[in-house]
């Protein structure tokens, strides 16, 4: 046996409590899904790009973002992915754990989120999807659940 073929894994396990500001633009963008369930974005003074999840500098134009632009909870599926295996440090749901990125109405990015109801069979990219927002929310982005298929 060479070296190659160990793979010796120590299966160790830390809890760290931790606190992590979400800065300004996150703040105001988790309050207004917690208390308002509506998704807001930022849209740069030069470009015209409208960022989601919101950003306080444009990363082409180099500048401030202070115009905030309120987004449709509804959009086009970029893309996605069904994880059919469970870890810690994913979200638990039924079924396969489906990622994918959702453009929204309104929106020059793609945020990356959870889909469901819907059969992974049926998903296609390019279709039509609506937020569903969590009956209690939080001030974090599962507020939104999931993005279910639209019409
Ligand atoms: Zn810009």
């Amino acid at each position: 046996m060479s070296g190659s073929e160990v793979n010796i894994i120590y299966n160790g396990h830390i809890k760290m409590p931790y606190n992590w500001s979400v800065g300004e633009t996150g703040s105001r963008f988790f309050a207004e899904l917690r208390d308002n369930q509506k998704i807001w974005g930022t849209r740069c003074p030069d470009c015209g790009t409208v960022f989601l999840p919101p950003r306080k500098n444009c990363p082409v134009c180099m500048v401030q973002i202070k115009e905030w632009v309120e987004i449709e909870p509804k959009g086009t599926l970029e893309t996605y992915t069904a994880v059919s295996y469970d870890s810690p440090v994913m979200p638990k749901v039924e079924g396969p754990l489906i990622y994918g990125i959702v453009k929204l109405d309104g929106a020059d990015t793609g945020l990356v989120h959870l889909l469901g109801e819907i059969n992974p069979d049926d998903i296609r990219i390019g279709m039509r999807v609506e937020a569903v927002f969590k009956p209690e929310t939080s001030g974090n982005i599962l507020d939104i659940a999931y993005f279910k298929p639209s019409r």
